[in-house]
């Protein structure tokens, strides 16, 4: 079964399982109820349809979605996908995740999510190029520099934050690089953005080991999902001295107890298209490679694929999830219960966002920094979050996603409360 189309069972949909986890916070932190409500929704959603002429002349119309969770900390920040999966709720909650997940790293932004429901795969350049500059006109009045600033995310990527960028800014009369972030360092990218994500999952396992007495080169890794994020985490974390065991695609996966190279895999990959049928290495599946046993599970994919089905046999200490929401409510208990040291996305993939706003940052001061200062800059920060989520969970004695969201949610719930209720 291809990872996209493993089933959810009921109750553990992204929307529901962000829901949850507010909630839950909420009745921790004693949250003010007109704020707990205010944040259960997000301050504005808005679908689109794209039409978009076909390569053989014939129109295809998708729908597309950019969603708003909150502006209170600053303008709207967040990425868009392409995937068939794609629809209001998940983006609501990958919305919700945004808006914690900045305020966590103390960067002055809000929420934000787009998407279009949409296999790219089946498109030509041609047309996933006039497919984006359509959904961009389409959002053109919801976005800009001071309102909400998209990015890459799941299926999109350098390219496609440069048409958006081109098609706002030919709207506009005049070049606006701030728009988007993630776009090519030649039309005002950043240093460093594109493996953000990636560097700052390896400075938060490398931080989960340290206080966990593990060392960096007695552990084995296992990586759903090995694309922009969980690709070059591989890479990364086998430079450093990890043994990388295991890692998957949509079509499967691959096991190696000695480790595997991922410079070899990734030449396999760029003939192949997949890593499934590298030599040498035992395959696994998707649903398999979550329940290897490995010391740091990274699930580097889609949501929902640690639920109460399979919780009970991750056999990993440690899951940092590279993903956004991989891991449902009801299955976070149960790996806590069986004490898996569980990094929540809001924090171990905050790296991509960091990196935006120093992109975002650059852009508007139009004055760029070196490679060094800003991987420099973001350990900083992503040790710094990852250090007070940490004490935080210690001193009120509950868990790190409890701590992050306390934390993310305070934030947020403070600024809400500073600027007061508009009448
Ligand atoms: N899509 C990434 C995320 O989920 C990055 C968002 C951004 O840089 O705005 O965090």
């Amino acid at each position: 079964m291809r990872l996209e189309e493993q089933p959810q069972p009921a109750g553990e949909s992204p929307w529901e399982t962000a829901l949850a986890q507010l909630d839950e916070v909420a009745e921790l932190m004693g949250l003010a109820p007109g704020v707990h409500a205010t944040l259960r929704c997000p301050k504005r959603a808005l679908i689109v349809s794209v039409p978009f002429r076909r390569d053989d002349g014939s129109t295809r119309v998708c729908q597309g979605y950019r969603v708003h969770h909150s502006m209170t900390r600053g303008p709207a920040k967040g990425g868009i996908r392409y995937h068939p999966s794609v629809d209001l709720d998940e983006v609501k909650a990958l919305a919700m995740w945004m808006t914690w997940k900045c305020a966590i790293v103390n960067i002055p932004f809000g929420g934000a999510k787009g998407g279009i429901t949409v296999d790219p795969k089946e498109l030509s350049r041609q047309e996933l190029e006039r497919m984006t500059r359509r959904f961009a006109s389409e959002i053109l009045p919801f976005i800009g520099p001071e309102r909400d600033i998209p990015a890459p995310d799941m299926n999109t990527n350098e390219e496609i934050m440069a048409w958006m960028m081109d098609t706002y800014s030919i709207n506009k009369g005049y070049s606006v690089p701030g728009v988007v972030t993630g776009k090519p360092v030649s039309i005002g990218g950043s240093r460093g953005r594109s493996g953000a994500t990636s560097r700052g999952v390896m400075y938060i396992i490398f931080a989960a080991l340290k206080e966990l007495g593990l060392g960096i080169e007695e552990v084995s890794v296992a990586i759903q999902g090995y694309g922009k994020v969980g690709g070059v985490a591989a890479q990364l974390l086998h430079d450093s001295g990890c043994r990388v065991v295991a890692v998957s695609d949509v079509e499967g996966g691959l096991y190696r107890e000695k480790g595997l190279d991922p410079e070899a895999l990734n030449r396999y990959k760029r003939d192949a298209g997949t890593v499934v049928g590298f030599p040498g290495a035992e395959p696994v599946s998707n649903e398999e490679l979550l329940e290897i046993e490995c010391d740091v599970l990274v699930p580097a994919a889609i949501e929902g694929v640690i639920t109460v089905k399979n919780a009970d046999n991750v056999k990993a200490r440690v899951v940092c999830e590279a993903a956004n929401g991989p891991v449902t409510f009801e299955a976070d208990k149960i790996l806590n219960d069986r004490g898996v040291f569980v990094v929540p996305d809001i924090v171990a993939n905050s790296g991509g966002v960091t990196v935006s706003y120093f992109e975002w940052v650059q852009d508007i001061q139009a004055y760029f920094w070196s490679e060094k200062m800003i991987n420099d800059r973001l350990r900083q920060i992503m040790e710094g979050a990852f250090y007070e989520v940490y004490e935080f969970a210690a001193e009120k004695r509950i868990t790190m996603r409890q701590a992050a969201h306390w934390i993310g949610v305070g934030r947020v719930a403070e600024a809400h409360l500073t600027r007061g209720l508009f009448p």
